[in-house]
């Protein structure tokens, strides 16, 4: 038996990276997938495509998760064709960097607003219907399971990036917060902090032979994470395998937390 047989999962912020990866990932492992995407539709059906010929189901969900409406209208939604929701990976995210002194408001509110509001919509939401429909002992042991994509950056600063560093490192008290209110309702919730993985977000450095060489000087393992070393950590902190898990971020950052400089320095 596949570990999610029969469960429901939404990813955000699934057309692409990270997200893909995780959304063909839980499909392979049996769940009924949406794929929510903002804007590219090309990208969601791509990622539909790819489970519906592993021989998994899933259906493109075109919302920005930043707006209220549109979350509560794309959980109806998924809701409608798969009967209820059993996982949420919150996986949008987007950059906008600045030095701190030139950021605008918009840049600054343009990032909270999707990587930390749109994470408290998703959540409150799938919360919500985890409530509602309890535990169904045949397909999980928790009544539903949440699972933050954060960063490295909950932790570490990072200077010319203080709209997203605040964001993820939101997220890190939004995870703990609402792990700590939900534990007794049996609803596991979690993060995944991914280090410097190959996606669109960073492709300006990963691209550059100088960029790469100075990413991997802060990478103990010596190679920056492709999206495939995220998603099946994100399948199996779904699954019953990691049911003693709820509030704690796994880090999968080639060692990036381990303070590289160290190695020689201090
Ligand atoms: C950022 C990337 C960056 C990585 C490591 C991620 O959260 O989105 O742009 O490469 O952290 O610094």
């Amino acid at each position: 038996m596949k570990p999610l047989e029969g469960q429901t999962a939404l990813v955000t912020g699934a057309s692409s990276g990270i997200g893909a990866a995780i959304a063909v990932a839980m499909g392979a492992a049996g769940a009924n997938v949406g794929v929510n995407y903002a804007s590219s539709e090309e990208g969601a059906e791509q990622v539909v495509g790819a489970i519906a010929r592993a021989g998994g189901r899933a259906v493109a969900l075109r919302a920005d998760v930043s707006r209220e409406e549109r979350v509560s209208a794309m959980f109806k939604v998924l809701i409608a064709e798969y009967g209820t929701i059993d996982i949420l990976v919150s996986n949008a995210g987007i950059q906008k960097d600045a030095v701190f002194v030139d950021m605008t408001l918009e840049q600054w509110t343009a990032v909270l607003s999707v990587n930390l509001t749109g994470a408290f919509l998703c959540a409150r939401e799938a919360a919500k219907e985890f409530l509602r429909r309890g535990v169904v002992p045949e397909r999980s042991r928790a009544a539903g399971k949440i699972i933050f994509i954060s960063s490295v950056h909950e932790v570490i600063p990072w200077a010319g990036h203080v709209n997203y560093a605040s964001s993820k490192g939101g997220i890190m008290m939004l995870m703990k917060t609402v792990a700590q209110e939900l534990a007794p309702q049996k609803i596991r919730v979690n993060s995944i902090a991914p280090g410097a993985i190959k996606t669109r977000i960073n492709e300006q450095v990963w691209k550059d032979p100088e960029g790469v060489a100075s990413m991997c000087k802060l990478i103990p393992y010596g190679r920056i994470g492709e999206p495939d070393d995220v998603a099946p950590v994100a399948v199996w902190l779904a699954s019953d395998e990691a049911d003693y898990l709820t509030g704690t971020t796994i880090f999968v950052d080639g060692g990036i937390l381990l303070y590289p400089g160290f190695r020689t320095g201090g």
